[in-house]
């Protein structure tokens, strides 16, 4: 979508500190981290929210996910715990409609989240 910041970022027209790359995903750092380790994860393809992108291709939001957690393992927080974190809608926080995972860790995380 030309109007998308994420999409942007998967074409190269805005930079990132980029962690991973493939045909399907784009992994990059937060520009405002939350946590030590602050990693969202992206499809290549635009869909609004998980909800959407589950629905129209349901092996990409997997992949998503074994994504997030194969780099949960290089950034070395596999094993103190992590979190993945989607929001979908404007009450929930999401303020890019193009679907992401936060990936969080390196630091204790409280539940419930806020
Ligand atoms: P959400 O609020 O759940 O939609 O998450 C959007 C995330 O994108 C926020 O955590 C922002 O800090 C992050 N973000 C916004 N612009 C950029 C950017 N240019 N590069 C990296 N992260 C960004």
């Amino acid at each position: 979508m030309s109007d998308c910041l994420f999409c942007a970022i998967v074409a190269g027209d805005i930079p990132a500190d980029i962690v991973h790359r493939d045909d399907d995903a784009v992994a990059f750092r937060d520009i405002d981290p939350q946590a030590p380790v602050h990693i969202l994860v992206i499809p290549t393809s635009h869909h609004a929210n998980a909800t959407e992108l589950a629905a129209a291709d349901p092996a990409a939001a997997g992949g998503l996910l074994a994504l997030a957690g194969s780099i949960a393992e290089s950034e070395g927080i596999a094993d103190s715990g992590y979190r993945i974190v989607t929001n979908t809608g404007e009450g929930a926080g999401q303020s890019v409609h193009h679907v992401h995972f936060h990936l969080l860790g390196g630091r204790d995380l409280q539940w419930p989240p806020g």
